[in-house]
């Protein structure tokens, strides 16, 4: 009986892969694979392998989620190494928690190999630390839209020291800004937003909140992050004692504060 390996295949750049995945992919002998996954990285794949793409084509799933977890399963039937191979990290936003119920009710032998989540990947592409201790205190990996009705997710209580990090921010960037205002973030607290994070043709794009709505849509994939956090000169944040002073504060105090900045 085969081994069904669920693989982050990183950003985009192969040589992120771990070593790990890198070795899996050599000795494979079917991959199903997302969208997501780099042509340099699918290049990496061992050439016996079969591959099967179960990721969207322009906007349309090729297989459902069960049909995706009821092939692992009989795959694995018929092969020693049967590898998903995901975006990123497979365990954010990667759909994995089905996946692992599903094998973990055939009985299947499996293992999880982790990747560089995008979050990261674009942090680094930006330059920019998501913990800086001067102005962050945490990260939060969120998106906008997520289930059945597709109802905007609830961000709960930001603070001046949180850094969000939104997955699948979508083409509709005013309507990612009205959100952010909601939760008292200022006008002009910083946003970055990367493409392609790791790729060749990444893109790196600064603004903030206010001016967000404009911004002409970046090729996808496309990550946004927003805190103090994204910005090529944190020294002009970080050197303001009034806005070091925010760290901690809830939201309505931020907004106080920050207004009075502008
Ligand atoms: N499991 C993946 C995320 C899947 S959700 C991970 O851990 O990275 C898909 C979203 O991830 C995209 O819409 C985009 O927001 C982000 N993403 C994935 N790869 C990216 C890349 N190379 N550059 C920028 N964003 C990326």
């Amino acid at each position: 009986m085969g081994k069904v390996y669920l693989v982050g295949s990183g950003p985009g750049d192969p040589e992120l892969l771990t070593l790990k995945a890198a070795r899996i992919l050599q000795s494979a002998d079917v991959v199903l694979h997302d969208s997501l996954v780099s042509e340099e990285v699918l290049a990496m794949i061992s050439p016996k392998a079969e591959l099967i793409n179960v990721g969207k084509r322009c906007g349309h799933k090729l297989l459902t989620q069960e049909e995706i977890n009821s092939l692992l399963i009989s795959l694995a039937a018929s092969h020693e190494v049967v590898v998903r191979l995901k975006g990123g990290d497979p365990l954010i936003f990667g759909r994995a928690g089905e996946e692992i119920e599903a094998l973990l009710n055939s009985g299947k032998e499996f293992e999880i190999i982790p990747g560089i989540t995008a979050a990261v990947g674009a942090a680094a592409g930006a330059r920019i630390s998501l913990t800086d201790r001067r102005v962050a205190s945490q990260v939060l990996f969120t998106t906008v839209q997520r289930g059945v009705g597709e109802s905007d997710v609830d961000w709960g209580t930001l603070t001046g020291s949180t850094t969000l990090v939104i997955y699948m921010p979508q083409a509709d960037y005013a309507h990612v800004a009205s959100l952010l205002r909601k939760r008292g973030l200022p006008e002009h607290m910083p946003c970055v937003l990367v493409s392609n994070a790791s790729r060749r043709n990444q893109r790196v794009h600064w603004t903030q909140i206010s001016k967000l709505s404009d911004v002409e849509r970046l090729p996808a994939p496309t990550l946004l992050i927003v805190g103090r956090v994204a910005t090529r000169d944190l020294s002009l944040v970080a050197s303001r004692p009034s806005l070091t002073d925010l760290l901690g504060l809830d939201s309505d105090r931020l907004t106080a504060n920050d207004e009075r900045l502008n």
